[in-house]
Order: C-alpha cells, then structure tokens, then sequence
C-alpha cells in the first residue's frame, strides 16, 4: 500500500510539474512571441541580420529619414540629416537600443500579437512612423556643436514634441566606418548611446535654477536680501570658491553672474531636505522619463542624505554627485517657460498603416505642476535677465530668449576641461521651444554652449 500511494504521489508531482511547465511556456510564448517572430532568423523582415522591409520614418515635415527600397534600408541623402538622425532613427541592427528601428520594430513591420507579421506580407511594409523631429535643426544642430562630443535637445515647451535631438560622436550610416570597434583613440566613445536619453552629466551652474526654484518657494525676504562674495565662502568645514569676487550683490545678479557664494549659501541655509523635496518634484531620483511610451530615460540623481554641509554646498551650485539627465532637465526648463505646468516630452507624431489609416496619434500629457505660476513667473524674469544683463541678446536676436549656462567640472585634474551646458527658451508665441546643449570636454560654456544655442535658436527663428 505504502509504495503504491508514494507511487501515485510521484505520479502527481510529475503531473503537476508537466502542467507548471506548460503555464511557463505558454506565459513565454505570449510574452515573448514578438521576439520570437522579429528575431533575426525571419527572412521576411532581415536581410543579412539587418532590417529590410519596414515602413517609413519621417520627420514633421515628411522628409524620409529611412525607407525600405528593393528589401534594403536606405536613409535621408543628406550626409548632414543622417549624421544628425542617426541616435533617434537608430541603426537597422539595433546597436543603438534606442533609436526608433529598434524601439518601435513591431510598429514598423507591422507586427501584432494576433497577425504576426501577416501585414507584412499581405502589403510587402510596415506602418509608417512620422515624428515630432525638424531634420533643418537636427542639422544646423549637429553643424554648430562640430566634433565635440554632446547633445542638443530641443523641446516645444507647450505640448512636449521634440523637434531636435542630436547626439554626438555620431557617424554616416551610409559609410559606416570600418575602426568603430577597434579604435583606442576614444573619439567613438558611447557612440551608439543617445546622449540626450541616456546620458547622465554633472549640471554645473545650471542647477542654480533648481536652488533659485527653492529659495523662491522657501526664503520670503530672498528678494530684499545682499549676499557678500570675495572669491570664496566657508561653508561648514571647508570653502567653495567662487569664479570671480563680485562684492555686494543682491539675488538677481547672484544669478546673473553665477556667483557660488550667494548660490552656497542659500543652499545651505535651505539644507539637504528643502533643495531635495524641490529636485524631487522636478522627477530627480523618483520616475524615469519614458518618451512616447518606449524610451526611458536615464534617471537624475542629487543625494544628500548624508551629506556635510559644505557638501550641500557644492549641491547647491551644480556640483557634488549630482547629475541630470537632458531630457529631463529640458522638461524642467520647459515647465518654467509653461508657467509651471510640465508636458511629458514625446517624438512620435503619428504612425499610418499601409493602407493610409492613421493608427496611433501621440498628444500633450501634463506631467503635473512643476513649479507654482508665481515662482514660474519669478523664474522666467530671472533667467531672461541673466540673457539681457550676462550673456547679451545679440546671440538670441529677436527671440526673447532666457536661459542659464553651466560650466562644469567633472574631475580634480587641473588640466582636465569642463563640460559647457546652456538651457533656455525663447519667450515668444510663435518659437515657444525650449533647448539644452551639452558641450563635453572644453571651454567654458558661454564661449562654447552658447554658440552652440545661438545657432540653432537662429534656425528655428527662420524656420518657424
Ligand atoms: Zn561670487
């Protein structure tokens, strides 16, 4: 008897186990069907391991960025709109994890759960993906940073579309060169990484947005106040240094001139809890950014839970481990520019289905009040003064720009050179777009970001 029910028990178990296995394959079968129908082994949809017959991506404008012709992919005939698309159109090979050919595969080829690809082979494409991007300003974008490693985003700060984002080191993927692989030179570094969604950079002066945002919403007599600046300022245990002595000066031109010692000090008479509650609410380590339900960015960071005085200090001007990511921090700024209200950043318009119907429309999404109206409104005065009183409206002309810069150093090494940041906006109805530039190991940033903002602020100008 004993042996036979410990045989009818085995008999169970392995029953059991057979019907638990099933559930994991056919939870993997659905889970991952899409993977397993695009893997590359499908001959309908790859050639040679690359993508082949996809629908089209265009920018706002309809301009082919990439299009399948005689079951190979081929690109814009511009040298300058490839280089300058390469990050958000991506790679047919899925190098760059983030770019559309890789990220919304399934909607260029048409694949659904149900079908398959059927759609596919019944219409010989995809769906087509139109973006939010204008390729004139992803190149006079990717022109005006040269060969300087960084990125340029730029944002329409009333409803969220990306109209430019570039990342550089970037190369022609019509001539792909042959050294990416092989070079020690580092001039590929993070080549297949879009900076602007996943990089992560030290913010420098341009968080001193993020302290004003604070001290607005925390010291009342802020604005009656003088702040006493002689090259450097004790905070705690040590000093932070300031970029120049600017004697007595009042909050408005602490900003201006981007004085450390008025910024320090504010920073730590608000402490590590205050200037942490506001990073916060501006997304700083809490969500991700996702872009049009696909791309998420990297996650911004200020940590300060154990931090010395002086440590806040350095937060509280851009340094000490803080990052921000791009994107985010150009949601930031675009809230500001939107009175408060921050729209969740997207770069697909519209995706059509081969037989012309539009199946997927992307709309605003607030992403809740970043800041109240009347510190918005404090802000924009703030950082359209900086232009007018600091950086000069005649890299701006006409556009009513705002901005900040942010000169960062991001090592010890006294030979090292900063990364030069630039955020801002133009205040006007007709450009409402907001933009970031990130310029990577060089000068400071109103003789290398600023340039660089100009340009495309200019083109955007003509364009719009
Ligand atoms: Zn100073």
């Amino acid at each position: 008897m004993k042996s036979i029910s410990r045989r009818a028990l085995s008999l169970y178990a392995i029953i059991l186990l057979f019907l638990v296995g099933c559930g994991i394959l056919f939870y993997n079968l659905v889970s991952n069907s899409s993977e397993w129908a695009m893997n590359r082994v499908n001959k309908h949809l790859y050639s040679s391991g690359t993508l082949a017959t996809a629908g089209d991506i265009t920018d706002i404008n309809d301009v082919i960025l990439a299009t399948s012709e005689n079951g190979q992919r081929v690109y814009n005939e511009s040298k300058n709109v490839r280089m300058a698309t390469l990050h958000t159109v991506g790679d047919s090979a899925g190098f760059i994890a983030s770019g559309i050919q890789t990220s919304f595969k399934d909607e260029l080829t048409g694949y659904t759960l149900v079908d398959g690809v059927y759609n596919l082979k019944r219409y010989g494409k995809g769906n087509d993906v139109k973006l939010t991007l204008n390729s004139k300003i992803c190149a006079a974008a990717y022109k005006a940073l040269g060969d300087k490693k960084g990125t340029v985003g730029v944002m329409n700060y009333k409803t969220g579309e990306l109209v430019c984002i570039v990342s550089t080191p970037t190369y022609d993927i019509k001539n792909k060169p042959d050294d990416i692989t092989t070079d020690s030179s580092g001039k590929y570094d993070g080549i297949y990484m879009n900076r602007f969604f996943s990089g992560l950079y030290t913010p420098g002066s341009t968080f001193k947005v993020i302290t004003a945002a604070c001290a607005i919403e925390n010291i009342p007599d802020l604005y009656s106040r003088t702040f006493e600046c002689d090259g450097k300022i004790l905070i705690g245990e040590g000093y932070v240094i300031c970029n120049d002595t600017h004697g007595k000066i009042d909050f408005e031109t602490a900003l201006n001139k981007s004085c450390n010692c008025a910024f320090a000090k504010l920073a730590d008479e608000l402490g590590g809890e205050k200037l942490t509650a506001t990073a916060e609410r501006l997304g700083f380590n809490t969500e991700k950014l996702i872009v049009s339900n696909k791309i998420t960015c990297a996650k911004s960071k200020l940590n300060l839970s154990e931090s010395t005085s002086l440590d806040i200090g350095w937060a509280g001007i851009g340094q000490y481990t803080t990052l921000i990511n791009p994107c985010q921090m150009l949601t930031i700024i675009s809230a500001i520019a939107n009175g408060g209200g921050a729209n969740t950043p997207y770069l697909v318009s519209e995706i059509t289905n081969p037989e012309g119907e539009v199946i997927f429309t992307e709309k605003t999404r607030g992403l809740g009040e970043y800041f109240d109206y009347s510190v918005a409104q404090s802000l924009d005065n703030l950082l359209r003064s900086n232009v007018v009183n600091q950086y000069g409206d005649w890299y701006f002309p006409n556009l009513n720009m705002c901005g900040k810069t942010g000169t960062a150093e991001i090592s010890d090494d006294e030979d090292a050179k900063p990364n030069a940041l630039f955020v801002g906006y133009s205040q006007n109805e007709e450009t409402p777009f907001a933009i970031i530039v990130v310029v990577e190991n060089t000068t400071s940033a109103i003789k290398s970001a600023v340039p660089v903002a100009s340009a495309v602020m200019k083109e955007i100008n003509a364009q719009y």
